[in-house]
């Protein structure tokens, strides 16, 4: 099953893609953790998109399509896989449209998660990752065990420095912008599904599973 995630910055794309990668065991590809962890080992390719990250800006195509191209042909995308954060632009769909259809294969869902602006700074101020395994908590909406702890490796939460107000709404411009596109894209494909991503968790992840397992 090939999946992508569709919605807003802090819409719950990756709150989902993990729990559907274990529901499912296919990979879950978050171009945003990729970028996050070459910006901490410091590589080249961190170094490059740390400034559009920053700026709540999109980093360019060309730093993104081969990466995630070279990243779904791995052994471990045979059964399928879910993007998270990708495609984030017309090009990068179309990209990802070529790339899928050289091998006679397409993507199978668009799962567009739906929450209005007006939710998003809020998610977005209460979220809390991990350093260490990319895990994402919410404050009040799915808080760890322990305060400032995660509770998949153990390692220290942050508040990203991209979740703070300002940039948020600079990141909702872009989205609305660059990537709202994309629903157009995929419903003329016949691939896509929109669920309302303002419920809870559990009920969420319960109205995309049943349209999956149908
Ligand atoms: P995205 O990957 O789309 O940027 P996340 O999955 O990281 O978004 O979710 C953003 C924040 O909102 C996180 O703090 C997450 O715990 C919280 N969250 C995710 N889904 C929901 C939901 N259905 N209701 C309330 N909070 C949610
Ligand atoms: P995310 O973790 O998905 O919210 O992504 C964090 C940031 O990484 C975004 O605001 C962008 O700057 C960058 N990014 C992630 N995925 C992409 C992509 N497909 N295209 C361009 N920029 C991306």
């Amino acid at each position: 099953m090939k999946i992508i995630m569709l919605g807003a910055p802090g819409a719950g794309k990756g709150t989902q893609a993990k729990m559907l990668s274990e529901k499912y065991d296919i990979p879950h590809i978050s171009t945003g953790d990729i970028f996050r962890a070459n910006i901490k080992n410091n590589t080249e390719l961190g170094k490059k998109a740390k400034s559009y990250m920053d700026a709540g800006q999109l980093v360019p195509d060309e730093l993104v399509v081969d990466l995630v191209v070279d990243r779904i042909k791995a052994k471990d995308c045979f059964k399928g896989f879910i993007l998270d954060g990708f495609p984030r632009t017309i090009p990068q769909a179309e990209a990802l449209d070529y790339a899928l259809n050289n091998q006679n294969e397409k993507i199978d869902y668009a799962i567009n998660v739906d929450v209005p602006d007006e939710d998003i700074i809020e998610r977005m101020s209460g979220r809390r990752a991990c350093v260490g395994c990319g895990a994402t908590y919410h404050l009040v909406y799915n808080p760890t065990k322990k305060e400032g702890i995660c509770d998949v490796c153990g390692e220290k939460l942050i508040l990203r420095d991209d979740d703070k107000p300002e940039t948020v709404k600079k990141r909702l411009q872009v989205y609305h912008e660059q990537t709202q596109p994309l629903i157009d894209h995929y419903e003329k494909k016949g691939a896509l599904l929109t669920v309302d991503g303002t419920q809870d968790i559990k009920v969420v992840f319960e109205d995309i599973t049943k349209v999956l397992d149908k």
